[in-house]
């Protein structure tokens, strides 16, 4: 079996750019035995994948991931694993997060018009596939149109959170967010903690606590914005609070073109860690 795997992965059901499937086959010919979809407020890639999944020979586990509220400029995201996709609580909370993103989208598109920018819904759900409609989305429009020359322009100049077009969107409690993930059958996992973007590690410490004490199971602790002492940090801060470890690269096709399936600066993810995984879901509650 091979030794590696990567629990953090994203298709076109949201804003990755490779289908379910290709995403589970390049898992494949990347050689790891394991992988989870975790794309951003929908299941819909879930069953695509897992089926290829079972084809092709990879160990795969369904999974999302969602932002909770936070204080700007820190941003955070559960990911939930083993979610069963049939649990009515999972497609009520997943209906209400794409209204939320229903809720903001027109607001960004008005702003961007209001600074001059020709974009209109339409394109905006042409480039998505007209489901989850993410930032990525528009800002590769952006790029394709001329207004700015990248994606991170794009972020940091209109869509990022400091940016001249941003709107937030209605946002789960963190609390909240980690109960429908386990009362749908998963396993909540806090995703990439440096982009809490807590001042210290005393703040870092406090933050984790606070969501252990709210039901947080997991924290992840390879990912590509993670350099080694990140690493170091959030192992310690698992060890201390008995959370699982989970890792991935957060691969996103040609959306995030530097991050490869399974790399994860320059990291990979053990397998022993989707084991440990499997093995809460089974337990879980
Ligand atoms: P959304 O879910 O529509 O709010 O968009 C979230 C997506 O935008 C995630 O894939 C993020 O990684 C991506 N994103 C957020 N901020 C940036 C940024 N500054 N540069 C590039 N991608 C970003
Ligand atoms: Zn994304
Ligand atoms: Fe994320
Ligand atoms: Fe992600």
């Amino acid at each position: 079996m091979n030794a590696y795997v990567d629990l953090h992965c994203h298709s076109t059901a949201s804003d990755g750019t490779m289908a379910p499937a290709e995403v589970v086959q390049l898992a494949k010919r990347s050689g790891l035995s394991a992988m989870a979809l975790t794309d951003h407020d929908t299941i819909g890639g879930i069953a695509e994948a897992a089926e290829e999944a079972k084809k092709v020979g990879v160990d795969f586990l369904p999974g999302i991931e969602i932002s909770a509220e936070f204080p700007a400029p820190g941003t955070l995201h559960l990911l939930g694993y083993g979610v069963d996709p049939q649990s009515a609580v999972l497609l009520d909370l997943t209906k209400q997060l794409l209204e939320g993103r229903d809720n903001r989208n027109p607001r960004m598109v008005a702003r961007l018009n209001e600074l001059g920018i020709r974009v209109t819904m339409q394109e905006w759900e042409a480039e998505s596939g007209g489901v989850v409609l993410g930032r990525p989305h528009l800002a590769k429009i952006l790029v394709q149109k001329g207004y700015v020359k990248t994606i991170k322009e794009a972020f940091d100049k209109y869509l990022g959170t400091t940016g001249a077009a941003y709107v937030d969107k209605e946002r789960l409690g963190p609390q909240r967010a980690m109960e429908l993930i386990r009362e749908s059958g998963g396993v909540a996992v806090l995703a990439h903690p440096i982009q809490l973007r807590t001042g210290n590690d005393a703040e870092l410490d406090r933050v984790v606590k606070d969501l252990v004490d709210l039901g947080l199971q997991g924290i992840e602790v390879i990912h590509s914005d993670h350099d080694a002492a990140w690493v170091e940090k959030v192992g310690e801060l698992a060890g201390k609070y008995g959370l699982i470890k989970t890792g991935g690269s957060d691969f996103h096709g040609r959306t995030k073109e530097a991050i490869s399936l399974g790399v994860a600066n320059g990291r990979k993810v053990p397998r022993e860690w989707y084991e440990g995984l499997v093995g809460k879901i089974k337990r879980r509650g």
